[in-house]
């Protein structure tokens, strides 16, 4: 049982770890005018030297900031600062770190600066989390996130999507932690190094994230990518890190031995670069896998050495878990009540800090614990405690968030949906107007949604379960922008972001050549009008939020549905073999009309009419047949299933004429095109209707 627990300390300070190179990630700033190119390529000179010797390049920058001239830019002052801080929170300097970040805030406040503000805010959220004070740095990471949203600074802004990444993975939001990362991403821009350095951050936390979701290939992979780009542009500081992470990979699939010589590595790393924040993580974790190898001496020793460490750097959070280990060591070994002190002393720190993810971890450790030394009621208490953050954490909410992650990157085409928002970003093709978080990450969804296969589907639609929470992270005003508040549904313009971003996908189109094609489906409730008017607007409203849901579940997992306008949808039924298309419509006929709605203990009859179409049509390719013609066409399919009783669907099977012709056919008349035979029609009767449908 005890391999089982995950040692969140190792996850604890596995994040914490990161901020080692989270200090390094930022190292170039806006663009300097010339006659301050000097300064700026000193700094940049000084922070590639960090990577090697950080204490030199402190010295250095430290030098600098104190021989600058009475007359020195803003942006110069502010980088050197920048650069100083970072390293001083990087080498666990906290006091001389505090004085530079005072003396930033000092600028901030002197010329009204907010990107110095910003970067004050970011600085100050680093300190909390090297605290392990992960309430605290949420509500300044938030702060800074609205801060930067003003500035149109994309350096910064992918920044501090990195630092809130980290610090909701921290939290154990992972879901919002991983759309700020995919956010980061969005802002960074590659090709200098200091933004290869925030991809590495960005490859790295992701890394982590599937090992928080157990997803150890997939960490692994993360971890591979991020340690290529590291060995690339020689970023030496971030190899024991991101090998350390490594090692946790291992540790959490169970291949100790792996594991093992990771932390080596790492702990090799961090002594020849002179880091003792990485030290300090290395040997701790080694504590944590001696532990779950049940080498329970080793595990002492390691534990001690971490606690000698941690005392050293005068580091709380190091502190805290370096207690639990010791505890949980000398409990194994039969010190229980000196063992069990111990580790509650590093669990206060955790329950003060809101570490949920290391809490939950750490009291399932403690309660196996205790219950192997026959304390069962402590054991049973611990365990409650468990239980209830066990609960918050893995409720359903952040089940879904973690299977969504899981599927969003299981797709086989994973690999290619990183690579196409790096290439979007570089593009830059979409102007996203409105930035806010819950947008974007609903528009990649939507890409995402529409570009790969059938399991990232899912992803898509389950982002709209998680709404609610996204809501309480007063992401709400975004939310509205492309979700229909009633239903909960997409509305039009997130298809039309979508489908944008689809028509640009060329190469994609023509690997979907080789699939079946999608169907455009418009469906329109049947005298919706006189629903309102026989029960009142708020039955009318409760039938559209029914018919949302019905349809929803008549449709397959990887179709999308929209609420298009009133009482109109649209679903796009993604692949649909020729053969399921009429059982897939019937069945959308059937959830609607089979059954009335009721509404406050009436019963209302309900039916709907649909047109629909493939996409692309023929040979045509999807590009050349735009979809919003074949929208038109199921449209006029629509009103024809209207005209010819409601309660059907009508499709177009065969489009004779060209494409350009359709415009024409539209206008000229739809019905004497099909007489004509320019086009071919398939028709779905609906439900039988035992009772007349609606009174008229
Ligand atoms: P048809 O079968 O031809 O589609 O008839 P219909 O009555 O459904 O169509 P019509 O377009 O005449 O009426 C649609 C009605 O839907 C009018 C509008 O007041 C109502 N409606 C649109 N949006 C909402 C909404 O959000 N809530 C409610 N309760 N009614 C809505
Ligand atoms: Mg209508
Ligand atoms: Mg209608």
């Amino acid at each position: 049982m005890l391999s089982i627990c995950k040692s969140t300390i190792v996850k604890n300070l596995t994040a914490l770890s990161s901020i080692v190179c989270l200090c390094l990630c930022f190292s170039t700033w806006a663009i300097s005018p010339v006659a301050t190119l000097t300064v700026q390529q000193k700094i940049e000179r000084l922070v590639d030297l960090s990577e090697i010797q950080p204490q030199v390049a402190i010295n250095e920058l430290t030098k600098i900031l104190t021989e600058l001239p009475p007359d020195v830019t803003l942006t110069d002052k502010r980088d050197v600062l920048d650069a100083l801080i970072e390293l001083n929170i990087r080498k666990d300097q906290q006091q001389l770190a505090q004085a530079n970040i005072e003396q930033l805030e000092t600028l901030a406040l002197r010329y009204n600066d907010e990107v110095s503000a910003t970067l004050v805010l970011n600085f100050k959220v680093l300190q909390l989390e090297n605290d392990g004070n992960f309430q605290a740095a949420k509500k300044l990471i938030d702060q800074a996130l609205e801060k930067v949203k003003t500035l149109n600074d994309k350096k910064l802004t992918s920044r501090i999507h990195i630092t809130a990444g980290l610090i909701y993975q921290q939290l154990g939001d992972f879901q919002i932690a991983l759309q700020h990362l995919v956010t980061a991403i969005e802002y960074c821009q590659t090709g200098t190094k200091s933004e290869d350095l925030k991809l590495i951050q960005i490859y790295k936390i992701i890394g982590i994230l599937y090992d928080a979701t157990k997803n150890t290939e997939l960490s692994l992979e993360y971890n591979a990518k991020a340690t290529e780009l590291a060995l690339k542009i020689g970023a030496k500081n971030q190899m024991a890190s991101l090998t350390n992470d490594r090692g946790v990979a291992y540790t959490t699939a169970g291949r100790f031995e792996e594991a093992k010589q990771s932390y080596v590595d790492s702990l090799r790393y961090a002594r020849a670069i002179g880091s003792a924040r990485n030290e300090v993580i290395a040997v701790n974790n080694l504590s944590d896998l001696t532990y779950r190898m049940g080498r329970y001496p080793e595990c002492l020793e390691f534990g001690k050495e971490t606690l000698a460490l941690a005392e050293k750097m005068e580091n709380n959070n190091y502190i805290a878990s370096a207690r639990i280990n010791v505890g949980l060591c000398r409990m194994a070994l039969g010190d229980v009540k000196l063992g069990a002190k111990e580790v509650n002393l590093g669990l206060d720190y955790l329950r003060k800090t809101s570490a949920k993810p290391d809490l939950e971890t750490v009291l399932g450790q403690l309660a196996i614990a205790y219950q192997k030394a026959g304390m069962y009621r402590e054991g049973f208490e611990t365990l409650q405690e468990q239980l209830k953050i066990s609960s918050e954490l893995f409720g359903a909410s952040q089940e879904h968030a973690m299977a969504e992650m899981k599927e969003k990157y299981e797709a086989h085409e994973r690999e290619k949906q990183i690579e196409l928002l790096e290439q979007k970003n570089q593009i830059q093709r979409v102007e996203i107007v409105n930035k806010s978080l819950q947008r974007v990450v609903a528009i990649l969804a939507t890409i995402i949604a529409l570009a790969t296969a059938a399991t990232v589907f899912l992803f898509y639609r389950k982002l709209r379960n998680t709404n609610r929470d996204l809501e309480k992270a007063n992401l709400k005003l975004a939310h509205q922008s492309t979700r229909d508040p009633l239903t909960g549904l997409l509305n039009r313009r997130a298809f039309n972001e979508a489908m944008k971003f689809r028509t640009q996908l060329r190469e994609r189109r023509e690997a979907d050549l080789n699939q079946p094609p999608h169907a455009l489906v418009l469906l329109d409730i049947d005298f919706f009008k006189k629903i309102n008017d026989n029960y009142g607007h708020a039955a009318g409203d409760a039938v559209l939020v029914e018919i949302s849901r019905r349809l929803n579940i008549a449709m397959r997992e990887k179709d999308m549905l929209m609420r298009w306008g009133g009482e109109e949808f649209l679903i796009f039924l993604n692949h649909i073999p020729e053969a399921s298309l009429e059982l897939v419509i019937e069945r959308l006929l059937i959830s609607v009309g089979a059954r009335p709605v009721m509404y406050e203990k009436k019963s209302i009859s309900v039916t709907i009419s649909a047109g629909f179409i493939s996409l692309p049509q023929g040979e045509e390719s999807e590009v050349n047949a735009g979809w919003e013609q074949l929208l038109k066409l199921a449209d006029s399919a629509l009103y024809m299933a209207k005209m010819h009783g409601r309660n059907q669907a009508i499709g177009i099977t065969k489009l004779v004429v060209p494409m350009e012709q359709i415009e024409e056919v539209l206008i000229n008349d739809f019905e004497s095109a099909i007489k004509q035979q320019q086009i071919e029609i398939q028709k779905i009767p609906g439900p039988e209707q035992a009772e007349v449908t609606i009174e008229l």
